[in-house]
């Protein structure tokens, strides 16, 4: 026993800090997975286990009436000098700690000591989650094992406060250009400022008034913002060119469509052009379906909005209530003091018990 290196029925926290002591950078999970698959095939009985690349799946086959699917990816951002992790007060410190070893450990846990779940269970190890979205080990999976995303709601373990945070919102970024025609600027009437016209643009984001929409009892609340103006040719030239990059953040009743359309809308009638060049959907929160409703009730009604774009979109993409709940401050995560409170990995551990097992 004591020669194991990952302890499934050791308390989540040691747990924690065993993974965490695995350094798993992105594309360096073998060892980690090699790890993780070993513990489950040795210490996690009634599970299904197969092996793809650097990812572990697992899952309990007992026919119940629902599935819920448990997903962590484990990999983690460069290492900070923030390694082997070490408990300070009421936290752990170390690469991995918040994002997202301590909901690894969660779940691993929870295979490992619930004997009689009340739903199947599917577990999803994966990797490549924290560099770019082609490389992630969920598209894979999707790919070479689709039947093992089914599921009826999806809890990722992304460090989320304590809270169950569900869906995500869309982005949208356009970039609306304004023409004119060069001239020297001691002439100016002969020319047309391209900068100028921008001027219309900005007044209409400054007037924006963004929508609050509540949706499944989460507040999402939209932005509309330039986020990069370029424009100018010399200092002594009219410019007949000028660009702003405006970023849309919607809410998820809005599809990505529709998001364009509302965009168009705002800027009607300037005399610019309007260019989409990057979109990724939202997600809806889906918690009105009875397995996430029975997650919320567990958590004691915890849930707010996700604001940034996680792999919660993935899932709902094909048509899973997801949602993350995870010990750890988002905020840490990629910080070189990344820390988890450990009573929060105590807290999530606790009540995912009682889902899986009321
Ligand atoms: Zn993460």
């Amino acid at each position: 026993m004591s020669d194991r290196v990952l302890d499934l029925s050791a308390d989540p926290i040691a747990l924690t800090a065993a993974l965490v002591d695995i350094p798993s950078v992105s594309r360096d999970e073998g060892r980690i997975a090699d790890e993780v698959e070993a513990a489950l095939r040795e210490q996690a009985g009634g599970y299904e286990i197969v092996r793809n690349g650097n990812a572990v799946l697992a899952r309990t086959n007992f026919g119940l009436p629902s599935r819920v699917a448990l997903a962590g990816h484990l990999d983690t951002v460069p290492i900070a000098d923030n390694l082997p992790s070490r408990f300070e007060g009421d936290h752990l410190f170390g690469c991995g700690t918040s994002d997202m070893k301590s909901g690894d450990a969660v779940f691993l846990h929870l295979a490992a000591t619930i004997a009689e779940p009340t739903h199947d269970i599917t577990l999803i190890f994966y990797d490549c989650e924290e560099i770019e979205a082609s490389a992630n080990g969920l598209n894979r999976i999707e790919r070479e094992l689709p039947d093992w995303l089914h599921a009826d709601v999806a809890i990722l373990g992304e460090p989320s406060g304590g809270y169950i945070e569900a869906g995500c919102q869309g982005t949208l970024r356009v970039v609306i250009s304004a023409a004119g025609t060069r001239a020297h600027s001691a002439r100016s009437w002969l020319g047309d400022n391209a900068i100028h016209k921008l001027g219309a643009v900005l007044d209409r984001l400054s007037a924006y008034d963004a929508r609050i929409v509540d949706i499944d009892g989460c507040t999402y609340r939209e932005g509309l913002s330039a986020v990069r103006i370029e424009g100018g040719v010399a200092g002594n030239v009219i410019p007949d060119e000028a660009a702003l990059t405006v970023n849309f953040r919607f809410a998820p009743d809005r599809s990505p469509e529709q998001a364009l359309a509302h965009v168009r809308g705002v800027f009607d009638g300037l005399e610019v052009a309007l260019e989409q060049t990057d979109v990724a959907a939202g997600a809806l929160p889906g918690l009105h379906h009875p397995a996430a409703a029975a997650l919320v009730s567990a958590a004691d009604g915890m849930v707010r909005a996700k604001y940034g774009w996680t792999d919660v979109a993935r899932f709902a993409a094909l048509g899973i209530p997801a949602v993350n709940y995870g010990p750890g401050d988002p905020n840490l995560a990629h910080k070189r003091d990344e820390r988890v409170a450990v009573a929060q990995i105590s807290a999530v551990a606790a009540t995912l018990r009682r889902y899986l097992t009321a």
